[in-house]
């Protein structure tokens, strides 16, 4: 369903755009709750201090998406005062870009076809990489072994286009990336030099699904080599996938835009923020009168941009904000915050 801008600066097309580009990338799994808030609005508020583009992408493939959610995301992000200066782009509207990705990994031999039957993997697994969606924290992954790796199976590539009768899943094959040995190295802008040895993690990883659609590594690195995503900033329960798609711009030739992987907002228990820490949606919030100044001081307060929890506007916010004051751990949702925001 189209959705209005939300009235930001909207750059006319005589202006050569900026250099830098990133993006919000909401999955519409349900209502976005104030882990989801915060990383967007750091990235948000990074973005409009540095001047960089900003885009809009809802990222709807996958079995966790709830109709009706995006629009859901959009109206939140707009009560924050957060704005974009194009899209939203849907994933799923356009599966084009995705067959012809992953056509090419294939002429150049990097994906091979995998007919292992669910039962033939082990139960975590099915369950780990049966959703086409972004593996957060606390996804089980367990490693491909690379059974059909060497048996040079052959198979039609994928048709995106097509929606399967869950029969015709039950039969269809999966690809996969080829993943070399090794670790894979990265630089964090937040966390410094990383290195993570994919082959040893999860294996060859699923790029093109057996349900029929490509899988959220191969989705997200073409959308932002198509879209000119330069910067990449997001949670870091997404830092496992970063190496992940390392492996994927190297297999395209191109370069990888710089990650920044924010500190996860967890509950006292330690958990990722979730349901049983009482409603963090920012819905909720709404519901009950809660001003968003309030929500985006709360946020500012655990970006380390203000000392004490103060009520500010997304502009204040955007010149405020310091990444080199930003708490490279965990963020702990305290019971002052919940105070703060609900006395
Ligand atoms: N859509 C993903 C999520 O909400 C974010 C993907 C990304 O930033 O790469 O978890």
């Amino acid at each position: 369903m189209p959705h209005a801008r939300p009235p930001g600066r909207r750059y006319d097309s005589t202006v050569p755009l900026p250099a830098q580009t990133t993006r919000l990338a909401p999955s519409p799994t349900g209502s976005l709750h104030l882990g989801n808030a915060f990383a967007f609005a750091v990235c948000w508020a990074l973005a409009r201090q540095k001047g960089w583009r900003i885009l809009l992408r809802i990222e709807d493939f996958g079995a966790r998406i709830q109709p009706g959610a995006d629009a859901l995301c959009l109206s939140t992000l707009e009560w924050l005062g957060l704005d974009w200066d194009a899209g939203p782009l849907w994933q799923t509207r356009e599966v084009a870009p995705y067959r012809e990705a992953l056509a090419r990994l294939h002429e150049k031999g990097l994906v091979y076809p995998c007919a292992c039957t669910r039962r033939a993997l082990e139960e975590a697994m099915q369950e780990a990489q049966s959703d086409a969606s972004a593996p957060n924290e606390g996804d089980h992954e367990v490693r491909y072994p690379g059974t059909c790796r060497g048996k040079g199976i052959s198979a039609p590539l994928p048709d995106f286009e097509r929606k399967l009768s869950p029969q015709e899943i039950k039969t269809n094959l999966a690809w996969r990336l080829r993943v070399p040995d090794g670790p894979i190295a990265h630089r964090d802008t937040l966390r410094g030099d990383l290195a993570c040895d994919v082959q040893k993690q999860v294996g060859d990883f699923i790029v093109g699904m057996k349900a029929n659609l490509p899988a959220y590594q191969l989705a997200v690195v073409v959308d932002d080599m198509r879209q000119g995503v330069t910067q990449v900033v997001r949670g870091a329960d997404l830092l496992d996938s970063t190496a992940r798609q390392m492996l994927i711009y190297q297999a395209f030739g191109a370069a990888p835009p710089a990650f920044t992987h924010l500190p996860l907002v967890r509950g006292q228990d330690g958990l990722r923020l979730a349901k049983r820490h009482g409603d963090t949606r920012l819905l909720g919030y709404q519901a009950r009168g809660v001003r968003q100044e309030r929500v985006l001081g709360l946020l500012a307060y655990w970006a380390g941009a203000q000392t004490a929890r103060r009520e500010i506007s997304a502009g204040e916010f955007t010149a405020v904000l310091d990444l080199a004051k930003m708490p490279r751990d965990t963020i702990v949702f305290a019971p002052e915050d919940d105070l703060w925001l609900t006395a």
